[in-house]
């Protein structure tokens, strides 16, 4: 229902205020109803192909079990620290690429770290497997 109501509001703003266009900026998106910097980030990269990163859920898990970021980092210190750590032009790649990896091999429940590629240089992984959670 929420979602129902923040489409039909967004569509009235994009008439009324926008031209009937989606802006493409992140400043402009994020004024849209029901658009965080999530969405605005995915916006930029999908259809202007902007560079930009997208941090949901699984980026987030994904960047701190392997130690890329803090285990305390927010949202926001994920973006920006996987931005530094990844060339510009992979941005938008890596965002889906983490995603997938994310959702259907490092998963928030029982993480696929027995057949991962990166078990020796994720942290989490090197933890699991310490306390003999990790069948090989
Ligand atoms: S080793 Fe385990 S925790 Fe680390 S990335 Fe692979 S599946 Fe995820």
């Amino acid at each position: 229902r929420n979602k129902a109501k923040n489409i039909q509001l967004l569509c009235a703003r994009l008439l009324n205020e926008y031209d009937g266009e989606v802006p493409a900026s992140r400043e402009g998106l994020v004024t849209l109803p029901g658009v965080g910097r999530k969405t605005a980030n995915v916006v930029l990269s999908v259809a202007f192909d902007i560079p930009a990163m997208a941090v949901d859920t699984h980026v987030e898990r994904v960047s701190k079990r392997l130690g890329l970021c803090r285990w305390k980092d927010s949202v926001l210190e994920v973006e920006e620290t996987i931005m530094k750590k990844t060339p510009i032009e992979r941005w938008s790649r890596a965002h889906h690429q983490i995603i997938f990896f994310g959702r259907y091999h490092c998963k928030a429940q029982n993480p696929g770290c027995g057949s991962c590629p990166l078990l020796d240089d994720c942290r989490e992984g090197q933890k699991r497997l310490k306390k003999g959670l990790v069948k090989i």
